[in-house]
Parts: C-alpha cells; sequence; structure tokens
C-alpha cells in the first residue's frame, strides 16, 4: 500500500469513535491504538474508562484516573507512540469490525481532544 494513502487515513487532530461513555455522561469513546504493541482499545476522552470488547452499555474494563494502561501490554495509552486509531486500523482489528458489521456500535469521525493529541 503506498505510504501516501496511509498518511491521508492518519489525519492529526481527528479520532473514529463508537460512541458516548454512560460513565461520565459525555465523553466519546475512541478507539486508541497502543503505541508499542498495536492493540486497539475503546477508551472515553473525556474520563478514560476503557472497554476491551465492544459491550460499551456494561461497566468499563478498566477505569483509572488520568491513566489508560494498554490491557495487553501496560503501556500508556495517552503517550506516544500511542495515538487515536485509523479507520483502517479499526477495520483491520476483527472484534472491532465484526461489532462494526453486526451494528453492536455505530462507527463515527470528529475532532480529537483526548490527551496525546
Ligand atoms: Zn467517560
Ligand atoms: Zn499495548
Amino acid at each position: 500500500m503506498a505510504s501516501s494513502e496511509n498518511r491521508r487515513d492518519d489525519s492529526p487532530g481527528r479520532m473514529q469513535y463508537v460512541g458516548f461513555c454512560r460513565v461520565c455522561g459525555g465523553g466519546a469513546i475512541g478507539v486508541r491504538l497502543c503505541g508499542r504493541c498495536g492493540d486497539l482499545s475503546l477508551v472515553c476522552d473525556e474520563c478514560g474508562a476503557l472497554w476491551t470488547d465492544a459491550r460499551l452499555g456494561g461497566p468499563p474494563s478498566m477505569h483509572l484516573v488520568d491513566e489508560a494502561p494498554c490491557p495487553s501490554c501496560g503501556h500508556s495509552l495517552w503517550e506516544a507512540p500511542s495515538r487515536w486509531a485509523t479507520r483502517g486500523q479499526v477495520f483491520a482489528m476483527g472484534w472491532l469490525a465484526r461489532a462494526i458489521e453486526d451494528g453492536v456500535v455505530t462507527l463515527r469521525e470528529g475532532a480529537a481532544f483526548g490527551p496525546g493529541e
């Protein structure tokens, strides 16, 4: 794949999000890419509530104030090189792509306000 196409997908200041957070009542739940292991997590950009699956109606898998360690490797999801995932990365992650295709969550794109952007 040409790198220019990757870069276009990688627009800074944008985030892919899949819904709004019921924990804090206002944050967008974005798709966060771990900069170390490449795993994706669903993280509220306001309160840091984190889900490792698409069941966003349930309690978060993790909820630490001002911290969001990657569930797979422990690297901070807020510190570089962790970033918001691109649309291509979202659909490359099997469980998340299936949840979107099945209508469990709806993928939208918006402006990123979370830390690290
Ligand atoms: Zn929240
Ligand atoms: Zn990781």
